[in-house]
């Protein structure tokens, strides 16, 4: 079910039990600011989510809220897991769903990183 993407943070919501270690992920890095894993219904060859570490519900929040350090560091941690996952090549998708107008599930700040095909126009046409 799509969260409004707002306040306040759950600390129960799966991403938060993944960070703190309570359920598994198949992990793909992690640093001091951020935690990525293997999405569990991968929409692409290569399906990761990189998450911040701090508690933030959506990219709203994060943009807003989070220091400096943490956007920086955040953002050069999704760069980097491109770059393990040797996508800089060929290209891929950063996308992240904000609120119930994007069908945003899990209310903890999250970017999927596509790749490994052409993935096709930028928004599904119905
Ligand atoms: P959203 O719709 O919030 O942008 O995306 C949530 C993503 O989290 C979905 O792609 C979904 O497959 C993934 N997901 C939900 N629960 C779990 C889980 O327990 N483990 C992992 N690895 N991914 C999950």
């Amino acid at each position: 079910m799509a969260v409004s993407g707002r306040g306040p943070y759950d600390p129960q919501n799966v991403f938060a039990k993944i960070l703190r270690g309570e359920i598994p992920c198949r992990k793909v890095y992690e640093n001091d600011y951020a935690l990525a894993f293997q999405d569990i219904a991968p929409q692409a060859p290569v399906h990761v989510l990189v998450i911040p570490k701090g508690p933030y519900v959506s990219f709203a929040d994060f943009s807003q809220t989070a220091g400096d350090a943490e956007i920086a560091g955040f953002t050069r941690a999704v760069g980097h897991v491109a770059g393990l996952l040797g996508l800089d090549e060929d290209g891929y998708r950063l996308l992240a769903n904000m609120g119930v107008a994007a069908g945003q599930e899990v209310p903890h700040f999250h970017v999927h990183l596509f790749g490994g095909a052409a993935l096709g126009p930028m928004l599904h046409r119905s």
